[in-house]
């Protein structure tokens, strides 16, 4: 089988062939038909970050597939099934191969409504952005005048998180450093286009109050800057740092504006959360929204995509196809 494969520490993933009997312990195989491409893979496959936690390690934090074997009374051969996150590509091989093993206690059935590529191409950076709305809504946060923020607007979670706001009636304002992507994202959903710089520079502990909601992947000091813009009550759902992981706030918009900051993981997620976050995408993605978004890659272009991704030249989401 052919696989992305993070051989040691401090060193890129590659392209390799590996055996059946390389495959991990777990109750589920699973014949991968697809995965995609999030920013902690673009971290891993390029040695970046400190994702992968032991090695050899096919990475790939998604994957989708079919059932070839089963000693799980909950699956059975044939079914077809997601996974997002569960430490895959940390501390358990990952999506991208062609066959995987795995606790079946990790897998989700296929939404019924969507193909295996299509919950692929949402993958783990739209179940993060769904999170994220699911959060804004528990907080209160209703569609009305004052606009819902979404900054890296760009990428796979801003992306999903612009169309699903805007299918929700929210006046979603799209934060950028990619001006050429404004028509995107306005075909997306979003009324109006923020620019990157406008949030990026340190500023006043409280602005004026822009945004209803926010939710950001960004982190840094442009979720500093979004926390101070937050109207009183307003809620910012937090899940990313594709800006940096530093936050060097002040407590004003907490303790003058009521502003609630919200974490979001998808990672180890509860599995009812995410059938919740999974039926709720379902419902409320537009038509042609997933198709929008996504573009298709073979599982050998992952090396160079990744760092196409680190580098902020990729546009919405990939997935991969490695059959
Ligand atoms: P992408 O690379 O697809 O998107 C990130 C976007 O952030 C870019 O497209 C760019 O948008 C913007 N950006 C990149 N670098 C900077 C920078 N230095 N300053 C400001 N903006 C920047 O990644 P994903 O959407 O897959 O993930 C985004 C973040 O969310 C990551 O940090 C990821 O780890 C995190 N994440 C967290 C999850 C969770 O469960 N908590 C799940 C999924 C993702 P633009 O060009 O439009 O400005």
């Amino acid at each position: 089988m052919r696989a992305i494969v993070a051989r040691e520490a401090g060193a890129p993933a590659e392209l390799a062939e590996i055996s059946v009997e390389e495959l991990p312990a777990g109750d589920v195989t699973v014949a991968v038909s697809h995965s995609s491409l999030n920013y902690k893979d673009a971290l891993a496959v390029t040695a970046t970050g400190r994702i992968v936690r032991s090695f050899p390690m096919v990475c790939g934090v998604d994957l989708a597939g079919v059932v070839e074997a089963s000693d799980s009374p909950h699956f059975a051969t044939g079914d077809e099934v997601i996974v997002n996150g569960w430490g895959l590509s940390e501390t358990h091989p990952g999506g991208y191969t062609q066959r995987q093993r795995l606790r079946s206690q990790w897998l989700t059935a296929r939404p019924r409504t969507l193909t295996l590529a299509q919950s692929m191409a949402i993958g783990t950076a739209g179940l993060a952005a769904m999170l994220c709305v699911l959060a804004l809504e528990r907080a209160g946060v209703e569609p009305g005048e004052a606009p819902v923020l979404v900054t890296g607007a760009g990428g796979g979670v801003g992306s999903f998180a612009v169309a699903l706001l805007a299918a929700l009636g929210f006046t979603v304002a799209a934060a950028t450093g990619r001006e050429e992507l404004s028509e995107q994202l306005r075909a997306l959903g979003a009324s109006e286009i923020v620019a990157r710089g406008e949030l990026d520079q340190p500023a006043r502990p409280l602005g004026s109050e822009r945004w209803a909601g926010a939710i950001d992947s960004v982190g840094g000091q442009v979720l500093v800057n979004v926390l101070a813009q937050t109207r009183y009550r307003g809620a910012v759902a937090a899940c990313g740092l594709a800006g940096g992981a530093e936050l060097p706030a002040t407590v004003l918009p907490f303790i003058l504006r009521n502003v609630s900051l919200l974490g979001v993981d998808s990672v180890m997620c509860p599995s009812a959360d995410r059938e919740l976050a999974w039926s709720r995408l379902e419902r409320d993605l537009p038509p042609g929204a997933i198709e929008a978004i996504a573009t298709h890659e073979p599982l050998e272009r992952v090396p160079e995509l990744a760092a196409q991704l680190l580098a902020g030249r990729i546009r919405g989401r990939v997935v991969i196809d490695t059959a």
